[in-house]
């Protein structure tokens, strides 16, 4: 079956929308972060990072089937970006393709981790569930990176669930993961 390639951005190139694809069932079709600035499309994928660590650009990347902004199945390599992840002593390659067709940049990246964050997602849902429950952060992350993120909940949560929400932080999480949000970005 290969990997299965799931966009979560909706790319708006010269003014209008030109291509989207459903999220995955964790997030739902309310996710819809904007693009990146210069028309980038992020593809959410299966890496497997401690061989991607091993390989660098030698890793297997396995192309997408198809550009997410126009359907061509033409998609030439577009080279590597270098990006940090928790628990690596340097950065990782990150593979990027271009469609000759529409011009659309897809970037790769490991579906485990929200755009801009080098932590992955379960481990920052397990920070935010041990502070909600014992008032301790996780031992082996900065605790200052992981208040942060707790905030930036607490503030999300606020923000978009209002002063009414009942249900806990948590909740709050795994809601706003639901409703296609970065629970923890501290974009409002
Ligand atoms: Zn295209």
């Amino acid at each position: 079956m290969g990997l299965k390639f799931e966009a979560f951005f909706i790319l708006i190139r010269k003014g209008r929308r030109v291509g989207f694809k459903r999220p995955p069932a964790a997030l739902t079709k309310t996710w819809a972060n904007p693009p990146t600035k210069d028309g980038i499309m992020i593809i959410f994928s299966s890496v497997k990072l401690k061989e991607l660590f091993e390989k660098e650009r030698d890793y297997p990347w396995q192309k997408p089937e198809h550009c997410h902004c126009c359907n061509s199945i033409r998609l030439w390599g577009h080279g590597f970006v270098q990006t940090i992840f928790e628990g690596f002593i340097r950065p990782l390659w990150l593979k990027r393709y271009r469609c000759p067709d529409c011009g659309c940049i897809l970037k790769i990246r490991p579906k485990e981790y929200f755009k801009r964050f080098q932590t992955p997602i379960k481990t920052i849902r397990s920070s935010i569930e041990q502070k909600a429950k014992t008032g301790r952060w996780l031992s082996g992350i900065v605790p200052t990176r992981q208040c942060h993120w707790f905030r930036a909940l607490r503030r999300k949560i606020k923000a978009y669930l209002g002063d009414t929400w009942m249900q806990g932080i948590l909740k709050g999480f795994d809601h706003l993961l639901a409703c296609g949000h970065v629970p923890v970005s501290r974009l409002i």
